[in-house]
């Protein structure tokens, strides 16, 4: 059989590796015992499987291939903060962030290669949307990561706000979130993982329904509409996001995130933190209020510093917990809105 048409196992479920077997194979323990091997002893072949029967490899290499993401490059930022460009099998890039912590890493992984959002300060969206990832791809940039890595052992959060929309890519991000969680796969605890939208409203009901992680959900789709569209659809569109998070499960004493990017000029008025605190009025919450971070082909400005806190004052003031941070890795192009996949920026001007 020629390669190409294999599964690859990584993108598989227990219960699809199953149903993929022959029913003589699928009572033993070996498929549970052959994604462990996959994700927690990180094997690259089925010839590395030593404690799987040899006659279950045999099958299963007729079934089955391990495929991975490529490390490309790794740049490494001032303040340490890991930039790693991957390869997928079809030639595109991506990008995953390494984040540092007191005594451990965060890594922020990428859900689609490109984004067709169109958040208009954003570099990962300035091309449009080139294809969602699979689950092997999502996973894979955390295995290759613990595997290739001196701080993957340390990685002990997750964040899916690298490039793309993760919750336009459903189908794909539940089942590596599956593999992210599950006893078989990397074994996070779903605490530990958080899943950055820019306000998907129907899929964040779903993702409720379906999940229970940590979410984090972008506040500038709303207040960056001014411009575009009419007043009485933008009005139906907010509330149906902000019900929409009022409802999404947080069970004990986790709250909900809510993202603000500033930008001189655009946002970071007064008026506008009336009218974050007004939008948010009995949503148990706290805000994470991020300065734009400049690139070259950027026309948004970062605001100052003294602005940045006008604004967080005035959210605290309406009993907001409300903190101001810091993007890590802005010099090699690693903060937040600026991965694009490729080594450098390249040409073209993205203006307010
Ligand atoms: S901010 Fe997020 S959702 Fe918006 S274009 Fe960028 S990657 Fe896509």
């Amino acid at each position: 059989m020629p390669e190409q048409k294999l599964s690859n196992l990584s993108n598989l479920s227990l219960e699809e590796i199953e149903i993929l077997l022959p029913a003589s194979a699928k009572k033993s323990i070996e498929p549970g015992r052959s994604l462990k091997w996959l994700y927690q002893r990180r094997a690259v072949s089925f010839e590395e499987m030593t404690n799987l029967a040899k006659d279950f490899r045999m099958k299963l290499a007729r079934l089955a291939r391990i495929g991975l993401p490529e490390i490309e490059a790794v740049q490494t930022s001032g303040d340490t903060t890991k930039k790693i460009l991957f390869r997928l099998e079809d030639g595109l890039f991506i990008e995953s962030v390494l984040i540092p912590g007191k005594s451990h890493w965060t890594v922020c992984i990428s859900t689609q290669a490109g984004c067709g959002m169109g958040c208009r300060f954003c570099l990962t969206g300035r091309d449009g949307l080139k294809r969602n990832l699979l689950p092997s791809e999502i996973t894979g940039q955390i295995t290759m990561l613990q595997q290739t890595l001196p701080e993957g052992p340390d990685i002990k959060n997750i964040v899916l706000m690298g490039m793309g929309e993760p919750l336009a890519n459903y189908q794909n991000v539940l089942k590596a979130i599956e593999i992210m969680t599950s006893d078989y796969g990397l074994g996070f605890s779903n605490r530990k993982i958080t899943l950055s939208t820019c306000g998907l409203a129907p899929m964040i009901r779903q993702l409720g329904d379906d999940i229970c992680i940590n979410l984090a959900v972008s506040l500038n789709a709303l207040t960056m509409k001014k411009k575009r569209t009419d007043a009485r659809q933008q009005k139906i569109s907010s509330e149906s996001l902000l019900a929409a998070c009022r409802d999404y499960p947080m069970p004990g004493r986790r709250m909900l995130t809510f993202e603000y990017i500033l930008m001189a000029g655009v946002n970071d008025s007064p008026a506008d933190a009336e009218k974050v605190a007004r939008l948010l009025k009995g949503i148990r919450c706290k805000l994470n209020l991020i300065a734009f971070n400049e690139y070259p082909v950027s026309s948004f400005k970062t605001p100052s510093p003294e602005t940045i806190e006008t604004f967080q004052q005035m959210l605290i003031r309406h009993h907001y917990t409300a903190m101001i941070r810091t993007s890590k890795g802005s010099d090699i192009l690693a903060a937040c809105g600026q991965l694009s996949g490729c080594k450098t920026a390249t040409e073209g001007e993205i203006t307010p």
